[in-house]
């Protein structure tokens, strides 16, 4: 007999493990075969005819030929120079002064969301989010235990008057609250301006940081956003990405710190990664000097077509009872039904209407969550399609009704 000797250590995993069973597919998987010709708004990735494919082809090729054998030593942690400072222009550009010291390249936002739970979140510490919230940054906070706090969004973005009653309640103080203020993933709704100060002055109050992911900011379809939460106040974290704006494969975000925390995300990096990487950064530098302003306004014109295309289609199409938000950037409407019918009963209806979306209920951290809402992502679908998506989800919330 020979070979390796199988046993399961599958009962000995960590309890954080099981978090990361939370994923809304295998249950979204089982309904796309329903129709022929399913038209999908569960998929939040940017256009992909949008993706300078060409440019980055070329962009590869010039830092290639600039690599050395000091280029690919250890070290760098803090990402490539030149595409620190490209970021610290453009966000000055945006009203937003930020020092090229002060920024951190990652591996997209996703690795600022978790950089930022390592460094703040221990088991049972309390957590304000949005309700819903995105999905990947639940992903991200469940290794680290914390007790959720959902905090209810309307139009203009977190209910701080409940923010406020249910910390109270909560009998705890948030150790972090974690915001998408502009054009929020799953609801495409924009925090205001007064509320942005009011959560600065919350958060001063309970001695809180608030994470500030903002991968749609620069999405902006009507007007441009109120300022940055991180532009008010250095008690805010920071999280920026291309991987809207140029690819999200790349894996390329940044993340700004308040000064003194700088020396332990480094460490808190390092800790998984050793040391940035060389090529894609510098890639991606090549590729956005002197194209992404260009790139992000043509891609505004692009997106802001879809935009009006859905909440038409929305206005048209949809029955008695149903609303939903208006985005003014973004990827996302949030439509909520009406009562008594739930998302994921609509789900296996509308997919034999050959439509598919996300049910509300994954946007929440409880496994339990409201289910009465579902996200439309306007991003990858023609125009076309669009309207006739929503065509067709119009009459499969009618029969849901009538069933
Ligand atoms: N935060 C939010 C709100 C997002 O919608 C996404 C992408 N879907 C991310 C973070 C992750 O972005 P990245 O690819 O930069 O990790």
């Amino acid at each position: 007999m020979s070979g390796p000797v199988r046993s399961s250590i599958a009962p000995r995993t960590a309890r954080r493990a099981e978090a990361f069973g939370r994923s809304p597919w295998t249950f979204i998987d089982q309904f796309m075969d329903l129709h022929p010709d399913l038209i999908y708004f569960g998929n939040g990735a940017p256009a992909s005819e949008l993706y300078p494919v060409e440019r980055l082809r070329a962009a590869a090729e010039t830092s290639w030929s600039d690599m050395s054998a000091a280029t690919l030593d250890y070290g760098e942690l803090k990402g490539y120079k030149p595409l620190r400072e490209l970021i610290a222009r453009r966000m000055a550009d945006q009203g937003f002064a930020v020092a090229a010291e002060d920024l951190l390249v990652t591996f997209g936002s996703q690795q600022g969301i978790d950089i930022a739970s390592r460094l703040f979140l221990d088991p049972g510490d309390l957590l304000l989010t949005e309700g819903p919230t995105y999905i990947g940054a639940m992903q991200a906070f469940d290794a680290y235990e914390p007790r959720y706090l959902q905090i209810p969004v309307d139009e203009e973005g977190m209910d701080l008057d409940l923010a406020e009653q249910m910390v109270a309640e909560a009998g705890q103080t948030p150790k972090m609250i974690y915001v998408i203020p502009n054009f929020q993933n799953p609801t495409g709704v924009t925090m205001s301006d007064a509320r942005r100060d009011r959560l600065i002055a919350l958060a001063e109050h309970w001695n809180a940081v608030i994470l500030e992911d903002d991968p749609y900011g620069e999405f902006w379809y009507d007007n441009p956003p109120p300022h940055r939460l991180r532009q008010r106040s250095d008690r805010v974290i920071y999280l920026g990405t291309f991987s809207k704006t140029i690819a999200p494969g790349l894996r390329v975000g940044w993340m700004t710190l308040p000064h003194d925390l700088m020396g332990l995300a480094l460490m808190a990096k390092e800790s998984s990664e050793v040391n940035g990487v060389r090529d894609i950064t510098r890639t991606v530098y090549a590729a956005a000097d002197g194209f992404l302003d260009d790139h992000v306004q043509e891609a505004r014109a692009f997106y802001a077509s879809r935009r009006t295309a859905i909440v038409d289609a929305l206005a048209e199409f949809m029955p008695e009872g149903v609303s939903w938000t208006h985005p003014g950037g973004g990827f996302f409407v949030w439509v909520t039904l009406p009562a008594g019918l739930t998302a994921s009963a609509l789900l296996p209806i509308a997919a034999r209407h050959g439509v598919g979306f996300l049910p509300g209920r994954f946007f929440y951290p409880a496994a339990d969550g409201e289910d009465t809402s579902l996200r439309l992502s306007f991003s990858v679908l023609s125009n076309e399609r669009i309207r006739e998506g929503i065509k067709r989800l119009g009459a499969a919330i009618a029969e849901a009704e009538t069933a």
